[in-house]
Protein backbone atom coordinates (compact mmCIF):
# COMPACT_ATOMS: atom_id res chain seq x y z
CA UNK A 1 0.00 0.00 0.00
CA UNK A 2 1.59 3.57 -0.84
CA UNK A 3 2.02 5.50 2.24
CA UNK A 4 -0.08 8.45 1.72
CA UNK A 5 1.45 11.89 3.43
CA UNK A 6 -0.88 13.63 5.85
CA UNK A 7 -0.23 17.75 6.37
CA UNK A 8 -0.44 18.06 10.02
CA UNK A 9 -2.27 21.79 10.63
CA UNK A 10 0.89 23.25 12.68
CA UNK A 11 3.67 21.80 14.01
CA UNK A 12 6.38 22.89 16.24
CA UNK A 13 9.76 24.30 15.06
CA UNK A 14 12.47 22.79 18.06
CA UNK A 15 15.62 23.84 16.01
CA UNK A 16 17.70 26.23 17.93
CA UNK A 17 19.31 26.18 21.14
CA UNK A 18 16.64 24.28 22.57
CA UNK A 19 18.21 21.36 23.47
CA UNK A 20 21.37 23.12 24.74
CA UNK A 21 19.28 24.66 27.27
CA UNK A 22 17.79 22.30 28.13
CA UNK A 23 20.21 19.66 29.00
CA UNK A 24 21.83 22.66 31.16
CA UNK A 25 18.93 22.37 33.14
CA UNK A 26 19.18 18.88 33.63
CA UNK A 27 22.86 18.76 34.31
CA UNK A 28 22.73 21.54 36.72
CA UNK A 29 19.29 20.26 38.19
CA UNK A 30 17.40 23.46 37.57
CA UNK A 31 14.21 21.87 36.85
CA UNK A 32 11.69 23.43 38.50
CA UNK A 33 10.70 26.74 38.74
CA UNK A 34 13.39 28.61 39.90
CA UNK A 35 16.71 29.08 37.63
CA UNK A 36 17.93 31.37 35.87
CA UNK A 37 16.07 30.84 32.67
CA UNK A 38 12.98 31.97 34.32
CA UNK A 39 13.81 35.66 34.30
CA UNK A 40 15.96 35.69 30.89
CA UNK A 41 12.85 34.37 29.00
CA UNK A 42 10.84 37.09 30.96
CA UNK A 43 13.15 39.78 30.24
CA UNK A 44 13.52 39.29 26.62
CA UNK A 45 10.48 38.48 25.61
CA UNK A 46 9.15 41.70 27.64
CA UNK A 47 11.47 43.44 25.53
CA UNK A 48 10.55 41.67 21.97
CA UNK A 49 6.93 42.96 22.89
CA UNK A 50 8.64 46.96 23.57
CA UNK A 51 7.24 46.24 27.20
CA UNK A 52 9.33 46.54 30.47
CA UNK A 53 8.38 43.56 32.12
CA UNK A 54 7.13 40.27 31.51
CA UNK A 55 5.59 37.18 34.17
CA UNK A 56 5.91 33.75 32.88
CA UNK A 57 2.77 31.09 33.54
CA UNK A 58 1.86 27.67 33.66
CA UNK A 59 -0.16 28.38 30.31
CA UNK A 60 -1.79 31.23 28.49
CA UNK A 61 -5.00 30.69 30.56
CA UNK A 62 -3.39 30.95 34.01
CA UNK A 63 -1.70 33.91 32.59
CA UNK A 64 -5.59 35.71 31.61
CA UNK A 65 -6.47 34.42 35.17
CA UNK A 66 -3.98 36.00 36.82
CA UNK A 67 -4.09 39.31 35.12
CA UNK A 68 -7.49 39.90 35.69
CA UNK A 69 -7.22 39.33 39.26
CA UNK A 70 -4.27 41.61 39.06
CA UNK A 71 -6.45 43.99 37.59
CA UNK A 72 -8.53 43.91 40.18
CA UNK A 73 -11.82 42.23 38.79
CA UNK A 74 -14.12 40.62 41.18
CA UNK A 75 -17.52 38.82 41.63
CA UNK A 76 -20.24 40.05 40.06
CA UNK A 77 -17.95 42.35 37.60
CA UNK A 78 -18.44 42.57 33.70
CA UNK A 79 -15.74 42.42 31.29
CA UNK A 80 -16.68 42.60 27.35
CA UNK A 81 -15.15 40.30 25.47
CA UNK A 82 -15.20 39.18 21.91
CA UNK A 83 -17.49 35.85 21.14
CA UNK A 84 -14.83 35.01 18.46
CA UNK A 85 -12.68 33.67 20.48
CA UNK A 86 -10.91 30.53 21.91
CA UNK A 87 -13.14 29.35 25.09
CA UNK A 88 -10.17 30.42 27.08
CA UNK A 89 -10.79 33.95 27.05
CA UNK A 90 -14.57 33.65 28.66
CA UNK A 91 -12.80 31.07 30.99
CA UNK A 92 -10.82 33.28 32.64
CA UNK A 93 -13.68 36.21 33.36
CA UNK A 94 -15.70 33.09 35.23
CA UNK A 95 -12.74 31.75 37.34
CA UNK A 96 -13.15 35.56 38.82
CA UNK A 97 -16.69 35.14 39.30
CA UNK A 98 -17.19 37.72 36.82
CA UNK A 99 -19.66 37.65 33.84
CA UNK A 100 -18.11 38.19 29.77
CA UNK A 101 -20.07 40.07 28.00
CA UNK A 102 -20.06 39.21 24.12
CA UNK A 103 -19.26 41.22 21.40
CA UNK A 104 -19.65 40.80 17.88
CA UNK A 105 -17.14 40.92 15.36
CA UNK A 106 -16.43 43.12 12.55
CA UNK A 107 -16.40 41.50 8.95
CA UNK A 108 -13.47 43.16 7.81
CA UNK A 109 -10.34 41.21 10.46
CA UNK A 110 -13.11 38.94 12.63
CA UNK A 111 -11.70 41.06 15.17
CA UNK A 112 -14.15 43.07 17.83
CA UNK A 113 -16.06 44.90 16.69
CA UNK A 114 -15.08 48.45 18.13
CA UNK A 115 -18.70 49.95 17.49
CA UNK A 116 -20.40 47.71 19.43
CA UNK A 117 -18.54 47.88 22.84
CA UNK A 118 -20.48 51.13 24.38
CA UNK A 119 -23.68 49.85 23.70
CA UNK A 120 -22.94 46.93 26.23
CA UNK A 121 -20.92 49.11 29.16
CA UNK A 122 -23.74 48.96 32.65
CA UNK A 123 -22.25 50.29 36.01
CA UNK A 124 -20.81 47.11 36.53
CA UNK A 125 -18.06 46.87 33.38
CA UNK A 126 -14.86 47.05 34.74
CA UNK A 127 -12.67 46.35 31.21
CA UNK A 128 -12.26 44.85 28.02
CA UNK A 129 -10.49 41.71 26.43
CA UNK A 130 -9.04 42.23 23.03
CA UNK A 131 -8.45 39.24 20.91
CA UNK A 132 -6.00 39.62 17.88
CA UNK A 133 -7.46 37.03 16.27
CA UNK A 134 -5.40 34.30 14.48
CA UNK A 135 -2.63 36.76 14.38
CA UNK A 136 -4.83 39.95 12.73
CA UNK A 137 -4.54 42.78 15.46
CA UNK A 138 -7.95 44.41 16.43
CA UNK A 139 -8.09 47.88 15.62
CA UNK A 140 -7.07 49.60 19.09
CA UNK A 141 -6.85 53.40 18.70
CA UNK A 142 -10.98 53.42 19.28
CA UNK A 143 -10.89 50.36 21.57
CA UNK A 144 -8.10 52.72 24.07
CA UNK A 145 -10.54 55.69 23.56
CA UNK A 146 -13.52 54.39 24.68
CA UNK A 147 -12.04 52.57 27.22
CA UNK A 148 -10.29 55.61 28.77
CA UNK A 149 -13.49 57.66 28.74
CA UNK A 150 -15.45 55.09 30.53
CA UNK A 151 -12.71 54.41 33.01
CA UNK A 152 -12.27 50.62 31.67
CA UNK A 153 -9.15 48.47 31.85
CA UNK A 154 -7.70 47.08 28.30
CA UNK A 155 -5.83 43.62 28.35
CA UNK A 156 -4.88 42.05 25.13
CA UNK A 157 -5.32 38.71 24.55
CA UNK A 158 -2.45 38.16 22.57
CA UNK A 159 -2.00 34.36 22.31
CA UNK A 160 -2.01 34.10 18.53
CA UNK A 161 -0.25 37.36 17.66
CA UNK A 162 3.35 37.25 18.71
CA UNK A 163 4.69 39.96 16.86
CA UNK A 164 1.83 41.26 15.00
CA UNK A 165 2.13 44.90 14.91
CA UNK A 166 -0.84 47.45 15.15
CA UNK A 167 0.56 51.02 13.22
CA UNK A 168 4.28 49.82 13.70
CA UNK A 169 3.93 49.06 17.28
CA UNK A 170 3.95 45.36 18.85
CA UNK A 171 0.80 44.35 20.10
CA UNK A 172 1.20 43.68 24.06
CA UNK A 173 1.95 47.11 24.36
CA UNK A 174 -0.90 48.71 23.77
CA UNK A 175 -3.40 47.50 26.88
CA UNK A 176 -2.73 48.10 30.92
CA UNK A 177 -1.33 44.26 30.11
CA UNK A 178 -1.14 41.39 28.02
CA UNK A 179 -1.39 37.82 28.07
CA UNK A 180 0.34 35.53 25.57
CA UNK A 181 0.35 31.69 24.85
CA UNK A 182 3.04 29.13 24.14
CA UNK A 183 1.29 26.31 23.68
CA UNK A 184 2.55 23.80 21.34
CA UNK A 185 0.78 25.52 18.20
CA UNK A 186 1.33 28.87 18.84
CA UNK A 187 3.92 30.87 17.22
CA UNK A 188 6.74 29.95 19.48
CA UNK A 189 5.99 27.84 22.22
CA UNK A 190 7.44 26.55 25.81
CA UNK A 191 4.98 22.95 25.37
CA UNK A 192 2.60 24.24 27.69
CA UNK A 193 3.14 28.15 28.94
CA UNK A 194 2.14 31.70 28.87
CA UNK A 195 3.20 35.04 29.78
CA UNK A 196 1.74 38.57 31.15
CA UNK A 197 3.70 41.76 29.64
CA UNK A 198 2.86 45.18 31.28
CA UNK A 199 5.08 48.50 31.29
CA UNK A 200 3.20 48.67 35.27
CA UNK A 201 5.51 48.04 38.06
CA UNK A 202 2.60 47.50 40.82
CA UNK A 203 0.83 45.10 38.11
CA UNK A 204 3.60 43.20 37.84
CA UNK A 205 4.66 42.66 41.81
CA UNK A 206 0.91 41.80 41.70
CA UNK A 207 1.11 38.83 39.14
CA UNK A 208 4.22 37.54 40.88
CA UNK A 209 2.69 37.47 44.10
CA UNK A 210 -0.38 35.43 42.98
CA UNK A 211 1.49 33.37 40.51
CA UNK A 212 3.38 32.03 43.60
CA UNK A 213 0.82 30.97 46.38
CA UNK A 214 0.48 34.59 47.63
CA UNK A 215 3.90 34.12 49.63
CA UNK A 216 5.10 37.61 50.79
CA UNK A 217 8.40 38.16 49.04
CA UNK A 218 9.50 40.53 52.29
CA UNK A 219 8.43 37.53 54.40
CA UNK A 220 8.73 33.73 53.39
CA UNK A 221 5.67 31.53 54.57
CA UNK A 222 3.84 34.16 55.06
CA UNK A 223 0.72 34.73 52.88
CA UNK A 224 -1.43 37.53 52.84
CA UNK A 225 -3.72 36.84 50.02
CA UNK A 226 -5.03 33.96 48.92
CA UNK A 227 -2.97 32.88 45.54
CA UNK A 228 -2.14 29.85 42.93
CA UNK A 229 0.79 27.90 41.88
CA UNK A 230 0.80 29.27 37.88
CA UNK A 231 4.94 28.72 37.42
CA UNK A 232 6.63 28.09 34.66
CA UNK A 233 9.42 25.58 34.60
CA UNK A 234 12.90 27.01 34.19
CA UNK A 235 12.89 23.30 31.48
CA UNK A 236 9.98 25.24 29.61
CA UNK A 237 11.58 28.61 29.78
CA UNK A 238 14.53 26.88 28.50
CA UNK A 239 13.02 25.86 25.36
CA UNK A 240 11.42 29.53 25.37
CA UNK A 241 14.24 31.23 25.28
CA UNK A 242 15.41 29.31 22.38
CA UNK A 243 12.38 29.68 20.74
CA UNK A 244 12.71 33.21 21.33
CA UNK A 245 16.17 33.48 19.78
CA UNK A 246 14.45 32.18 16.25
CA UNK A 247 11.09 34.29 16.19
CA UNK A 248 12.08 36.39 13.38
CA UNK A 249 12.33 33.49 11.30
CA UNK A 250 9.42 32.17 12.17
CA UNK A 251 7.57 35.29 11.67
CA UNK A 252 8.84 35.58 7.75
CA UNK A 253 8.17 31.78 6.96
CA UNK A 254 4.38 32.25 8.08
CA UNK A 255 4.30 35.52 5.96
CA UNK A 256 5.61 33.74 3.26
CA UNK A 257 3.50 30.68 3.33
CA UNK A 258 0.53 33.66 3.52
CA UNK A 259 1.82 34.93 0.31
CA UNK A 260 2.04 31.30 -1.35
CA UNK A 261 -1.67 30.85 0.06
CA UNK A 262 -2.44 33.95 -1.50
CA UNK A 263 -0.81 33.39 -4.92
CA UNK A 264 -2.17 29.20 -5.12
CA UNK A 265 -5.73 30.35 -3.72
CA UNK A 266 -6.36 33.21 -5.88
CA UNK A 267 -7.80 30.82 -9.47
CA UNK A 268 -10.63 30.08 -6.83
CA UNK A 269 -12.08 33.46 -6.88
CA UNK A 270 -15.68 34.02 -4.88
CA UNK A 271 -15.56 30.49 -3.76
CA UNK A 272 -13.30 31.75 -1.05
CA UNK A 273 -12.67 34.70 1.30
CA UNK A 274 -8.91 35.38 2.01
CA UNK A 275 -7.83 36.67 4.95
CA UNK A 276 -6.89 40.53 4.93
CA UNK A 277 -4.44 42.34 6.25
CA UNK A 278 -5.78 46.35 6.96
CA UNK A 279 -2.77 48.99 6.06
CA UNK A 280 -2.23 49.64 10.08
CA UNK A 281 -1.88 46.07 10.46
CA UNK A 282 1.30 43.42 10.38
CA UNK A 283 -0.51 39.90 10.75
CA UNK A 284 1.29 37.22 11.97
CA UNK A 285 -0.48 34.76 10.57
CA UNK A 286 -1.17 32.19 13.59
CA UNK A 287 -3.27 30.22 11.35
CA UNK A 288 -4.04 30.88 7.80
CA UNK A 289 -7.63 31.23 8.07
CA UNK A 290 -10.59 31.05 5.08
CA UNK A 291 -14.11 31.52 4.61
CA UNK A 292 -16.19 29.74 1.73
CA UNK A 293 -18.02 31.98 -0.26
CA UNK A 294 -21.87 31.87 -0.68
CA UNK A 295 -21.37 30.12 -4.32
CA UNK A 296 -19.71 26.57 -2.21
CA UNK A 297 -23.00 24.41 -1.77
CA UNK A 298 -20.88 22.35 0.62
CA UNK A 299 -20.87 23.24 4.14
CA UNK A 300 -17.78 23.67 5.88
CA UNK A 301 -18.13 20.64 8.07
CA UNK A 302 -18.09 18.26 4.46
CA UNK A 303 -15.23 20.38 3.25
CA UNK A 304 -12.68 19.61 6.21
CA UNK A 305 -14.09 15.90 5.79
CA UNK A 306 -13.20 15.84 2.27
CA UNK A 307 -9.80 17.73 2.67
CA UNK A 308 -9.42 15.24 5.85
CA UNK A 309 -9.64 12.30 3.13
CA UNK A 310 -7.15 13.66 0.77
CA UNK A 311 -4.78 13.53 4.01
CA UNK A 312 -4.89 17.45 4.43
CA UNK A 313 -5.62 18.49 8.34
CA UNK A 314 -7.96 21.50 8.99
CA UNK A 315 -9.89 23.29 11.75
CA UNK A 316 -13.12 24.55 12.06
CA UNK A 317 -13.28 28.61 13.11
CA UNK A 318 -13.84 28.42 16.41
CA UNK A 319 -17.89 28.62 17.36
CA UNK A 320 -18.49 31.76 19.52
CA UNK A 321 -18.62 31.64 23.23
CA UNK A 322 -22.17 33.02 23.53
CA UNK A 323 -23.38 29.27 21.89
CA UNK A 324 -21.31 27.24 23.82
CA UNK A 325 -23.57 25.91 26.71
CA UNK A 326 -21.94 26.87 29.75
CA UNK A 327 -22.37 30.86 28.37
CA UNK A 328 -25.69 30.36 26.38
CA UNK A 329 -27.95 31.12 29.06
CA UNK A 330 -29.04 34.92 27.71
CA UNK A 331 -29.65 34.87 24.24
CA UNK A 332 -27.45 37.61 22.63
CA UNK A 333 -27.22 37.47 19.31
CA UNK A 334 -24.10 38.75 17.16
CA UNK A 335 -24.75 37.49 13.61
CA UNK A 336 -21.65 38.32 11.86
CA UNK A 337 -19.15 36.03 13.96
CA UNK A 338 -21.88 33.70 13.82
CA UNK A 339 -21.18 33.54 10.36
CA UNK A 340 -17.66 33.77 10.29
CA UNK A 341 -18.12 30.58 12.61
CA UNK A 342 -20.53 28.62 9.98
CA UNK A 343 -18.46 29.41 6.70
CA UNK A 344 -14.51 29.25 8.32
CA UNK A 345 -12.01 26.75 8.21
CA UNK A 346 -8.32 27.31 9.42
CA UNK A 347 -5.38 25.66 6.93
CA UNK A 348 -2.29 24.13 7.67
CA UNK A 349 0.04 27.18 8.76
CA UNK A 350 3.56 26.08 9.57
CA UNK A 351 7.71 26.55 8.88
CA UNK A 352 7.75 22.83 7.33
CA UNK A 353 5.61 23.68 4.52
CA UNK A 354 6.65 24.10 0.68
CA UNK A 355 5.58 25.78 -2.03
CA UNK A 356 4.85 22.50 -3.18
CA UNK A 357 2.24 22.05 -0.36
CA UNK A 358 0.17 25.61 -0.02
CA UNK A 359 0.08 24.30 -3.79
CA UNK A 360 -1.31 21.09 -3.24
CA UNK A 361 -3.67 22.22 -0.41
CA UNK A 362 -5.13 24.92 -2.71
CA UNK A 363 -5.62 22.12 -5.14
CA UNK A 364 -7.22 19.98 -2.81
CA UNK A 365 -9.50 22.63 -1.60
CA UNK A 366 -10.92 23.46 -4.79
CA UNK A 367 -11.35 19.93 -5.66
CA UNK A 368 -13.52 19.52 -1.50
CA UNK A 369 -15.04 22.68 -2.83
CA UNK A 370 -16.00 21.80 -6.18
CA UNK A 371 -17.75 18.44 -5.80
CA UNK A 372 -21.26 19.84 -5.58
CA UNK A 373 -20.88 22.87 -7.90
C1 LIG B 1 -4.28 29.50 23.04
C2 LIG B 1 -5.14 30.62 23.51
C3 LIG B 1 -5.34 30.88 24.88
C4 LIG B 1 -4.95 29.93 25.96
O1 LIG B 1 -3.65 29.57 25.98
P1 LIG B 1 -3.22 28.16 26.66
O2 LIG B 1 -1.73 28.31 26.72
O3 LIG B 1 -3.68 27.09 25.76
O4 LIG B 1 -3.84 28.10 28.01
C5 LIG B 1 -6.07 31.99 25.24
N1 LIG B 1 -6.59 32.82 24.32
C6 LIG B 1 -6.45 32.61 23.00
C7 LIG B 1 -7.03 33.58 22.05
C8 LIG B 1 -5.73 31.49 22.56
O5 LIG B 1 -5.61 31.27 21.24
Amino acid sequence: MKERKIIPISHPVLAGNEEKYVQECLRTSWISSIGRFVPLFEEAFARFCGVAYGVATSSGTTALHLALLALGVKEGDEVLVPTLTYVATANAVRYCGAHPVFIDSEPRTWNLDPGRLEEHITPRTRGIIVVHLYGHPADMDPILELARRHGLFVLEDAAQAHGAEYRGRKVGSFGAAAVFSFFGNKIITTGEGGMVVTNDVALRDKLRLLRGQGMDPERRYWFPVVGYNYRLTNLQAAIGLAQLEQIQSRLQERRQIAQWYQKHLAPLGDRLVLPREESWARHSFWMYTVLLGDRVKRSRDEVIDALAEMGIETRPVFYPVHVLPPYSGNSSRCPVAEAIAARGLSLPTHSLLSEEDVSYIATCLKRACEESD
